[in-house]
């Protein structure tokens, strides 16, 4: 058996992409949450070593030279969102799976590196109105970077047939089921 596989989970921001991820990871115990770097400050309660390491962006620059991305992104202009080495050895030295939460342009660089060994999964939110809906009813980015997000996420639309599948988040309990389905298959293969 390969102990080497990777989730990738990419979608725009607001799908309901980071819901999904999070049930996924409640669900299979055999899967790990792969924490990306990031130059962005902290949201809400988020913390260091949890949802994301915080670095600056000085300091992001030098982990770039110093390669110790596998991949990175500048996300949204002025942030960097990186996923380290040093990470996926953790991941797999515990024999577990890897899950990435990773914009649309991170996620297809995963994909190519990984092949067969990713299952690459692109969650779409229903229409532009829902998405500025529910970025709305987040209450974390200002009116600017929400305009930034949707923009965004127009453009990634575009992308999600070179994903290996794609899950349209109309309702949650069925995306989350259809996700389910998806992983059982890919992790009994
Ligand atoms: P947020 O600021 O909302 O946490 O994340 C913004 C975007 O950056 C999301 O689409 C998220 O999936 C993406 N992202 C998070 N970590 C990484 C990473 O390590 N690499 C890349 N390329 N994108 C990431």
């Amino acid at each position: 058996m390969n102990n080497r596989k990777v989730i990738i989970f990419s979608a725009p921001s607001g799908s309901g992409k980071s819901t999904i991820v999070g049930k996924m990871l409640e669900k299979f115990p055999q899967l790990e949450f792969s924490i990306s770097a990031t130059s962005r400050s902290p949201r809400g309660n988020e913390r260091h070593g949890k949802e994301y390491y915080f670095f600056s962006a000085e300091t992001f620059r030098k982990m770039i030279s110093e390669e110790a991305f596998v991949e990175y992104e500048e996300v949204y202009s002025g942030s960097y969102y990186g996923t380290l080495k040093s990470e996926l050895e953790r991941i797999w030295a515990k024999g577990k799976t890897i899950v990435f939460d990773i914009d649309v342009k991170g996620g297809m660089n995963l994909k190519r590196i990984f092949g067969k060994d990713a299952l690459a999964i692109f969650i779409m939110a229903p229409s532009v109105e829902e998405l500025r809906r529910r970025l709305l009813s987040r209450g974390t980015d200002s009116p600017e970077s929400i305009e930034k997000r949707i923009a965004k996420a127009e453009e990634e639309n575009g992308y999600a047939d070179r994903f290996d599948t794609v899950i349209v988040n109309d309702s949650l309990e069925k995306a989350v089921d259809e996700t389910a389905g998806k992983i059982q298959e890919f992790l009994n293969a």
